[in-house]
């Protein structure tokens, strides 16, 4: 087995132009029993590659996070691409029980603490969105948002799950004004009021906790005559004397002024009658989708759309693919468990390039084309008061965004180093601005923001475009370009 790894150590060395000899080529692999790899890999390709990446981790959830701490603790340079949702699902829950040995701590903390400790590492985390891959021939291909392409010897996706949607008539057209799927970033926007949540499971018992110390009233639908949620998610019901349960009932239609949501049209699933709730918010809780389009057509997925590993390991159908976390796992989806998945991910991808005859060595000759995040922030200023308003945007020659974020809402947090980097592209062109929403509620309200994060667009002393929901780099571009003349 040495004698190959010297041989392929050969190619890269040979490759690179180096004078690298084969004797540090001989060390062993101590993860060679979690996978076997076909060794007939030609080296000479790096040659022709500008940018390249030993370890690229797609998304930073527990499981990307956790295979970044690895890899990046095992001296492989890594580079994780946080995606459109950075930090993932578990930053838009509130307090997490469950994560061994931490006791009870908030969901977001958890990540923080986990992209800290990679990056203690050496790990990058960088707010990019990998738009395409092109997984048929290694090196694997990975474009960016710039259009820049990424050469990776290994890549480990961890691109987590997105919320489901009903698609139910009135779902689209009222989506940040009275629909929703995160409590916890807009529960303050309902205090006092009546809101339902849709879903049956532990995710839709969560959310109506959340909303219950706010809100009036939380009516939860669920379609069934049974929840799925676990025996103590139900029990924790019980103790939140606002909370109902609706059994047999699904939503037909999301119904409003044109403003914002104020009723909507039920179905009881058992009867098959329909009625009408006036209601002032709706919170989806109806589980999640993997996130896998971007790899359709170059990985064996299922037929429910997750992608399919091999034996015990976490490699895909493609050698030196990897997968971990809600995007592969279909059946515990739990934050540990994506975690765990994801330290084994970076085991298999650490014993893939050292079955190359990857090393330090060559890491340290490939270091001229390794690929470094270009991070050119724009200035963004904060406004906190309606004074501020007047004089840096009203007044303002050139369109002004307005970011409203808020303490509470992790999206938000996850969109402030978004806005800062579009605002570089933007400099001159666009003035941005971050509005704490507790700081200056009255100009929310004057400004028709009920959910945050929330970009607003003024041009010309007027509102011309509202947006709430979470945008990564190149959509708020493309959103924005339309706004210069
Ligand atoms: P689940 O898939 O467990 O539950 C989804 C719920 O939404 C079900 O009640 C389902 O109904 C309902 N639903 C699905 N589609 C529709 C629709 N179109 N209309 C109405 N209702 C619909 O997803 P969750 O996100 O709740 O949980 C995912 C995983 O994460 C689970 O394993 C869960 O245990 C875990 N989790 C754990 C937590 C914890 O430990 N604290 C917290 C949150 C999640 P039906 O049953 O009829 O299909």
């Amino acid at each position: 087995m040495n004698q190959k790894i010297i041989f392929l150590g050969f190619g890269i060395a040979a490759a690179l132009g180096g004078t690298y000899i084969g004797t540090q080529f001989l060390f062993k692999s101590g993860h060679d029993n979690f996978i076997q790899h076909k060794r007939t890999v030609d080296f000479s390709l790096l040659k022709q590659k500008d940018t390249v990446l030993p370890v690229a981790i797609i998304g930073d959830g527990p499981a990307g996070a956790s295979a970044a701490l690895y890899t990046s603790r095992s001296d492989l340079y890594t580079v994780v691409f946080q995606g459109p949702k950075p930090g993932g699902l578990l930053t838009e829950t509130s307090y997490v029980e469950n994560w061994p040995a931490v006791g009870k701590e908030l969901g977001s903390r958890i990540i923080n603490n986990l992209r800290s400790q990679a990056q203690e590492h050496g790990a990058v985390f960088v707010p990019e969105t990998i738009k395409s891959v092109d997984l048929r021939s290694w090196p694997y291909k990975l474009s960016n948002e710039d259009g820049q392409d990424i050469y990776a010897l290994s890549v480990i996706i961890a691109t987590g799950a997105v919320p489901r949607v009903l698609g139910a008539p009135g779902e689209k057209e009222y989506w940040g004004k009275g629909v929703t799927t995160c409590a916890i970033c807009d529960a303050p926007f309902y205090k006092g009021r009546d809101v339902v949540v849709v879903g049956g499971g532990d995710s839709a018992v969560e959310e109506a906790a959340q909303l219950a110390p706010h809100v009036r009233s939380v009516t939860m639908l669920v379609r069934k005559d049974s929840m799925r949620a676990s025996k103590a998610s139900q029990q924790h019901l019980t103790s939140l004397p606002n909370v109902k349960v609706q059994y047999n009932t699904a939503i037909d239609e999301i119904i409003g002024d044109g403003k914002v949501v104020n009723k909507i049209r039920l179905l009881d699933t058992a009867t098959k009658k329909t009625s009408e709730m006036p209601i002032d918010g709706v919170f989806l809780a109806i589980g999640h989708e993997p996130r896998t389009a971007l790899f359709k057509d170059q990985l064996n997925i299922d037929e429910n759309g997750y992608i399919q590993l091999k034996g015990r390991s976490q490699e895909t159908s493609v050698e030196g693919i990897f997968a971990a976390g809600d995007v592969e796992d279909h059946v515990y989806r739990q934050a540990g468990v994506a975690s765990g998945s994801g330290i084994k991910a970076a085991l298999d991808a650490y014993s893939f390039l050292q079955s190359r005859g990857y090393t330090k060595q060559i890491q340290q000759q490939l270091q001229p084309k390794l690929y470094e995040p270009q991070a050119q922030k724009g200035t963004v200023i904060a406004i906190n008061s309606l004074e501020d308003f007047k004089k840096e945007v009203a007044n303002s020659p050139i369109p002004v965004v307005l970011d409203f974020w808020a303490r509470w809402c992790p999206s938000c947090l996850r969109m402030l180093p978004v806005v800062e980097l579009v605002a570089g592209r933007f400099e001159g062109k666009i003035k941005f601005v971050k509005v704490d929403f507790a700081q200056v509620p009255a100009l929310a309200e004057q400004l028709q923001v009920a959910k945050v994060p929330a970009l607003v667009v003024y041009k010309q002393g007027e509102v011309v475009a509202r947006y709430f929901d979470v945008m990564n780099k190149s959509e708020m571009t493309e959103f924005l370009q339309q706004f210069i003349a």
